[in-house]
């Protein structure tokens, strides 16, 4: 397995910004995972489970950063009227849509366009133009944080908008997902939300998609672009000016930028309107003097 010390963490996030982690591991088999947990509780320090990094932003972490991209797998079964996938947790999504788009199956096309790992977006429950993860789940895998496997059924797990059990519960190690087979073709319906991605998403840049929750019926966005945080700028970081609730790295952004920006917009948002703007994006920074915990 690799291991990394004091490695630079910029390049593992899509946003591209990062101080340094302690130790930096490539764990290639379940064992390694387990290792690297039990490790971690025996010295005391924070671990931080990382999938694409499409939902991350990272500070100085006094600890290990697990990077799940080795753990890919996938198994392909015929099963009712669609199929039966079990995927490993650091595989692309878009693998699963490539999938789809082959054997024309159902609904999962519609996460096209971010680069999440199968684990990052059950963890995050991701979702888009009408559909999340949960939905196309049967079941997922899991490690504990004492290091034990656990398989269960997704109907068992409490997901909710943006939010799962993971990586609280633990490290999802694969999970079976059954997608249907289309009556109708869906390449076309496919890249229509390619080309809306396109049109209103800062797609070309370094970016970690959308910065806040929305606090529905409220969409963060409108509520950023009505105070002014649209193309607003803290050195190199910036939201926008295609979609003001993505932040966009100019060149060489630092964290600090990213802590300051992301303040700023929550101040204005809740003076003006009295809502507090809750994080999607994960930023994750720990000294590590409380202890163990996941960060
Ligand atoms: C251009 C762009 C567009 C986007 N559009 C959308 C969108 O439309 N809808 C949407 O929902 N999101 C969107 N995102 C955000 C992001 O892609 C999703 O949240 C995605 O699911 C994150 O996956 P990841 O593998 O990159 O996770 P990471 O950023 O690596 O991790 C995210 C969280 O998941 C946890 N995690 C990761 N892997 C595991 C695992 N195996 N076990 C337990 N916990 C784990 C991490 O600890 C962290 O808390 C977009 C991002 C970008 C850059």
């Amino acid at each position: 397995m690799e291991i990394v010390r004091n490695a630079d963490l910029s390049r593992l996030t899509t946003l591209k910004v990062g101080g340094r982690a302690d130790i930096l591991a490539f764990p290639e088999k379940e064992e390694d995972v387990r290792d690297l947990i039990l490790m971690s509780r025996e010295r005391d320090v924070p671990i931080f489970i990382l999938g694409g990094g499409s939902n991350t932003v990272f500070g100085d972490v006094r600890g290990v950063v697990l990077s799940l991209k080795n753990l890919r797998e996938m198994e392909i079964k015929p099963f009712r009227e669609g199929l039966l996938v079990r995927v490993g947790a650091g595989s692309p999504l878009s693998d699963l849509i490539s999938l789809s788009v082959k054997e024309n199956l159902e609904g999962i096309y519609r996460l096209i366009g971010f680069p999440a790992t199968v684990g990052g977006a059950v963890s995050m429950n991701a979702g888009a133009f009408g559909v999340e993860m949960k939905d196309f789940l049967i079941s997922v895998t899991f490690m504990d944080w004492e290091g034990k496997v656990h398989r269960v059924e997704a109907k068992e797990l409490d997901f909710g908008y943006r939010r799962s059990p993971f990586p609280e519960k633990g490290v999802v190690l694969s999970c079976e997902v059954f997608l249907r087979k289309s009556e109708r073709p869906i390449l076309g319906k496919l890249n229509k939300i390619k080309e809306l991605r396109k049109r209103t998403q800062p797609i070309n840049m370094p970016t970690s998609g959308s910065t806040f929750k929305n606090p529905y019926p409220k969409y963060a966005g409108e509520l950023l672009e009505k105070v002014g945080m649209k193309g607003y700028r803290v050195g190199s970081i910036a939201f926008s000016d295609l979609h003001a609730n993505f932040l966009v790295n100019l060149g060489g952004g630092r964290f600090e930028e990213v802590v300051r920006i992301v303040k700023e917009a929550k101040r204005r948002v809740f003076e003006e309107f009295g809502i507090r703007l809750e994080e999607e994006v994960r930023i994750v920074e720990d000294s590590g003097s409380d202890g163990w915990k996941v960060l």
